[in-house]
């Protein structure tokens, strides 16, 4: 019901941070009321293993991802909710300016524009792209002749305007104005059979956006680390392997950490009774 919830619906930014504050406690206390002091960083926390994080989805980011994959099917997908949402709520392919009251859209529309940033379209009966507004060139061809975004509204003429028996059949004025641009458009080879036009997302490999891809696009990707399969893997009890990931990090609870947030502690190594407690001492060099 939860992950249901969160596919359809922009959730508040308070429940959503009350939930990571219950994830977090428990990872470190196993108890969701409960907070300790040395801890890694949420934001470290959520990374993947290969990144030195623990794999954890973070509930805001799952939320987004959601959303922008529900967004992404309202665009591309041929089944009646999606043809009756592109209807009601879009206008040349765009959100309407308009106020709707719907719950569902107020989550949805700012996702829009994103995924058409990130997106091209492939030339199909050319029924849904929109000529000059639409990207299925390296850009879109407003872009290529600056033609200022007050007059985006009455540029409505679509590609399959432009396609006459399965060939392409320009306007005059564009081959004259623009030979290259009419080049690069008649190179596009446009299918033998009636298809429909297809929005290809860049981050895919097949254009095909998914619930896992989204979240990898919105989390982004950082630097990967050599010692993850050490720590990780099948042979270390999973027990051991959370002490060393916290190890390297430098957040296991002893004296010398505890110190630096605060607490007042005798240390003492409880091992050697020669120096005081600390990650480096205890693992290498007591
Ligand atoms: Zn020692």
């Amino acid at each position: 019901m939860l992950i249901y919830s969160f596919h359809v619906y922009q959730w508040p930014s308070v429940l959503l941070s009350d939930l990571a504050k219950c994830m977090r406690n428990f990872i470190w206390s196993g108890d969701t009321t409960q907070r300790k002091i040395c801890t890694v960083a949420w934001k470290v926390v959520c990374k993947p293993r290969d990144e030195g994080g623990l794999g954890v989805k973070d509930p805001s980011l799952v939320n987004r991802a959601s959303l922008l994959h529900l967004s992404w099917k309202l665009l591309t997908s041929n089944d009646h909710w999606a043809i009756l949402c592109r209807a009601r709520f879009l206008h040349h392919g765009k959100p309407k300016a308009n106020y709707f009251t719907s719950s569902v859209w107020y989550g949805l529309k700012r996702y829009i524009q994103k995924i058409y940033d990130h997106s091209t379209w492939s030339v199909g009966n050319g029924k849904n792209i929109f000529f000059w507004i639409d990207k299925w060139l390296d850009r879109a061809i407003f872009e290529h002749w600056n033609i200022p975004p007050s007059l985006h509204d009455s540029l409505d003429m679509k590609v399959s305007e432009c396609i006459m028996e399965g060939s392409w059949c320009l306007p005059d004025f564009l081959v004259t104005r623009d030979p290259d641009l009419a080049n690069s458009i008649i190179k596009i080879t446009l299918p033998v059979e009636d298809v429909l036009d297809r929005l290809n997302w860049h981050h895919a490999i097949d254009g095909v956006m998914t619930s896992k891809l989204a979240y990898t696009f919105l989390a982004g990707t950082g630097n990967k680390i050599p010692w993850h399969k050490l720590v990780w893997n099948v042979y270390t009890p999973p027990t051991r392997s959370f002490i060393t990931w916290r190890w390297i990090h430098d957040k296991l609870p002893i004296d010398d950490n505890l110190r630096k947030r605060g607490c007042f502690v005798a240390s003492l190594c409880c091992f050697c009774k020669q120096r005081a407690e600390s990650s480096n001492h205890i693992f290498l060099s007591c």
